[in-house]
């Protein structure tokens, strides 16, 4: 008998939200209602709050070897922050490395992930090559709950664009998709070269600078005009703002569908950071680099219009003295910022609070629309019958400052350093276990692997 009952909370569905009770049952939710019984159940009392699903967080890196360094938090640290948070799961890059199979790759990232998880944990794979053996290995990957790939253009893991499109048409046979970071390698790498043969080689600003809006939405336009040859859907992640919105825009009016993910940097801070004194600005270097502040507004406009269909964090962090590698050469600055400890509560102070999105919206965009497209619903991403037990019950009354002192991850700073939010984490369960509270984690390695479905939004 391991029963507990939620009374009294706002129960938080994209549909529309209600006043009800929910009684888990072990790790499942065993029903929605008014007036369950009480008896052998540990009584809750939500009365005030709001009850979402736990989020989900389709978009880390934890464990990540780049540049010379291996991100600050792994997945005992990375799982931790998330899950205190309120993200009951996440979904890492899996990168098959040139000459390795996927299956090995696999293996590497379950082995990284054997440190232990607080919370569920599935994994994209990233494709860097491609070989008939790669080819074969896609249909096999999926039937090991791998079924969404990561495709670069740009970095060393790129892909360049006859690889791009054989692999889409592998994917679109064998019932995958692709989310794709698009960022154009050429037109970056030749401005890097230009900014790197003067004094701006040691400025943070020469990151953005060489980085602009266009050569994100080139890539984007490119593409979707592949998907569009090939007829399959893919997902671009980490849209910036309006720009590559525009590119989107143009594919959803050939008629195509086009996934979108952004992220709470590029939803509530620009890259006026980069200008900051000294070496202050490297803290939010990441790629693609913020924007402007009227990409901040377009894209929360675009997120409650629905034109963006899931917030993830692209949490890849490194701590202040990983960032200094770059102090003489800004190629050389790791980039990345931590984000998965804060998603859930930016949204809602920022989005909700703030009268840009309705908690119903940030419900679709954090829980039931990235379990679909990850192929997790209806086990993750909403308060069903049937469902896990992962629970977030947030107070939308109390305000916390945000303070890296405080925080599990160990990246050792944050950007969002003295920011005050409105709405705080009381508890959050994963799979009926009460694993966090007020920000502490209660229980951890409870974390487990998840083999998910096809996508299906
Ligand atoms: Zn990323």
């Amino acid at each position: 008998m391991n029963k507990k009952l939620i009374q009294n909370g706002l129960l938080i569905f994209p549909q529309g939200s209600k006043k009800a009770d929910l009684l888990i049952d072990g790790e499942k939710i065993s029903q929605i209602g008014e007036n369950l019984p009480t008896e052998n159940a540990q009584i809750i009392d939500a009365a005030g709050k709001l009850v979402f699903p736990g989020f989900i967080d389709a978009h880390t890196h934890f464990d990540l070897a780049v540049a010379n360094c291996v991100t600050a938090d792994d997945f005992a640290s990375g799982t931790a922050a998330a899950v205190v948070g309120g993200t009951t799961a996440i979904v890492d890059y899996c990168t098959q490395y040139r000459g390795e199979t996927m299956r090995h790759a696999l293996q590497n990232w379950k082995q990284k992930a054997s440190v232990g998880c607080s919370c569920d944990y599935g994994f994209h794979m990233a494709i860097t090559d491609w070989t008939p053996e790669i080819h074969a290995e896609c249909h096999d990957i999926m039937d090991e709950g791998v079924t969404t790939f990561k495709l670069y253009l740009t970095y060393d893991t790129q892909v360049d664009d006859e690889t791009l499109f054989k692999i889409l048409q592998r994917l679109k046979e064998v019932g995958g998709i692709a989310g794709v970071h698009c960022e154009n390698s050429g037109m970056i790498a030749a401005l890097q070269q230009e900014y790197a043969a003067d004094e701006r080689i040691s400025k943070v600003s020469s990151h953005y600078l060489t980085r602009p809006p266009a050569s994100e939405a080139e890539a984007i336009g490119r593409l979707l005009h592949f998907a569009e040859v090939i007829d399959t859907p893919v997902i671009d992640v980490h849209l910036t703002g309006e720009e590559g919105l525009n590119e989107i825009r143009a594919a959803r009016r050939r008629g195509q569908t086009v996934y979108v993910e952004t992220c709470p940097q590029y939803l509530c801070m620009d890259d006026s950071l980069y200008e900051l004194p000294g070496f202050e600005g490297a803290k939010y270097i990441i790629a693609p680099p913020l924007r402007k502040p009227r990409d901040n507004q377009v894209l929360w406009e675009a997120l409650a219009a629905g034109e963006i269909q899931t917030v993830a964090t692209d949490h890849c962090s490194f701590t202040l003295a990983q960032k200094e590698l770059g102090k003489s050469d800004f190629r050389k600055i790791p980039g990345g910022m931590p984000g998965a400890e804060t998603c859930g509560r930016l949204i809602f102070s920022e989005g909700v609070c703030k009268g840009r999105l309705t908690k119903e919206k940030m419900c679709e965009v954090l829980c039931e629309n990235p379990a679909k497209l990850y192929g997790m619903y209806p086990q993750k991403g909403v308060l069903a019958q049937g469902s896990d037990a992962d629970i977030v019950i947030l107070d939308p009354g109390c305000k916390e400052v945000i303070a890296a002192s405080r925080q599990m991850s160990r990246c050792g700073y944050s950007p969002f350093e003295g920011k005050e939010l409105t709405g705080t984490i009381d508890q959050v369960y994963l799979r009926g276990e009460l694993v966090a509270q007020n920000g502490k984690l209660i229980q951890k390695n409870r974390g487990r692997f998840l083999r998910r479905g096809r996508f299906a939004l």
